[in-house]
């Protein structure tokens, strides 16, 4: 079947018979096609018609091996008719008294003891809720990210493990992560991948949607931006016109994590008939070159910068609003001055030896000295503008945290 991907290219007239590359005569040469595209594989992949006189033939296969590509993973793929055959096939689901069973033993699921670091217990436990997250005991401590479709079917889990101490996942000795389908050993499972928080958009369906790649920046962003649905692409491959079908007629922000943002915003010009879609650059224009380095995504921009601010409706793209850095409004006006003085003196008389705390429900500072200084400065230069006053008031919560200096 998969031979008959490729086919001579039936007669139209003559322009689509070519010049033949070997014996030079004009509309003598028939090329190839790509029957899923109907596109030309190379105008050198073909056969001349005076098959004595020249009998130049150049088999896709031939051309594939001579490009170093394996001639078996480009004929894989099916050919249209079996595409639609395929398409008829339902995807195959998991019951949902198995999600129910794995919505416990929070206490064991090492992704929720870190989100508890970050989150008080009843945002935490909305964040559960929302997403379903599940534990696993596929390996201790394993977290499962149900795929649940829009209409609320379960297509598969993704069960992963992470640390509970950095939030981070672990890959040693190698990358754990299993399929939910494949851990019940269902091998005629026909996996239709749907995005991580799909069933989020049937009870929103005003919302703007926002798409990351993982499920963990999506559940630590829901939190920080509940005016937008948050779902997961799975990876940076995980965007699809099949899964995007979903998103019909909606406005959507792709966040793609560093090093994504080419693929992504090709994706959204791509994808643009099902969808209003726009990239952020957020991560572009802020990442330092170690965070680059380190591949920060969204999560850890949230996870180091206090979010209250960003929760104030109305609802802005996060990438518009202040997080990091502030700019000044356009007309300066005179501002009443703050005592900057005594919040430095206070941090000067005080030896921090802490290098991490955590601020409120959805701060946690990673590298405390460095945020005094920084928040310092940036009070300092901006003295009384009100843009800049949750600078200070975060200073004053790390101040009230330490309690009187030692004297
Ligand atoms: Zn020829």
């Amino acid at each position: 079947m998969s031979e008959h991907r490729y086919i001579l290219e039936p007669y139209k007239g003559m322009n689509t018979r070519y010049t033949c590359p070997d014996c030079g005569k004009r509309n003598e040469f028939s090329r190839y096609i790509n029957t899923d595209t109907g596109e030309h594989i190379h105008p050198s992949v073909g056969k001349c018609n005076r098959e004595t006189k020249c009998g130049y033939h150049k088999k896709p296969k031939q051309y594939f091996e001579q490009q170093g590509v394996s001639f078996e993973s480009v004929s894989r793929f099916h050919t249209l008719r079996e595409r639609k055959q395929e398409t008829k096939v339902q995807p195959s689901l998991i019951p949902f008294e198995i999600l129910q069973k794995s919505r416990t033993d929070y206490g064991n699921n090492y992704f929720v003891q870190f989100l508890a670091t970050l989150f008080d217990a009843a945002t935490l436990s909305e964040a559960i809720s929302r997403y379903h997250i599940g534990t696993s005991n596929y390996w201790n401590g394993a977290t499962v990210f149900w795929q649940i479709d829009i209409q609320g079917k379960v297509r598969t889990g993704k069960i992963m493990l992470y640390s509970p101490y950095t939030g981070k996942r672990v890959k040693e000795p190698r990358d754990l992560i299993q399929w939910v389908h494949k851990a019940l050993k269902q091998p005629e499972y026909n996996l239709a991948q749907c995005f991580f928080g799909e069933h989020l958009l049937r009870k929103y369906p005003q919302k703007t949607v926002a798409i990351v790649e993982s499920e963990k920046t999506a559940i630590i962003a829901s939190v920080h931006f509940p005016n937008f649905i948050w779902l997961a692409a799975g990876n940076k491959d995980g965007l699809n016109p099949t899964k995007c079908q979903v998103l019909q007629g909606r406005n959507v922000v792709l966040f793609p994590d560093l090093k994504a943002f080419d693929k992504w915003s090709a994706k959204a010009k791509e994808f643009s008939t099902i969808a209003n879609f726009t990239t952020s650059d957020f991560l572009e224009t802020k990442a330092t070159e170690a965070e680059r380095q380190q591949g920060f995504d969204l999560a850890d921009y949230l996870i180091n910068f206090d979010c209250r601010k960003f929760n104030s409706p109305p609802p802005t793209p996060p990438q518009e609003t202040e997080c990091a850095e502030a700019t000044p409004p356009p007309s300066q006006k005179r501002f009443e001055l703050w005592n900057v003085e005594e919040i430095e003196s206070y941090f000067k008389a005080t030896a921090i030896r802490q290098r991490q705390v955590i601020l409120d429900k959805c701060g946690t500072i990673t590298d405390l000295n460095l945020f005094i200084e920084s928040h310092l400065a940036t009070v300092k230069t901006n003295n009384g503008n009100p843009t800049y006053l949750p600078y200070l008031e975060r200073l004053q919560q790390v101040k009230n945290l330490f309690g009187n200096p030692i004297q």
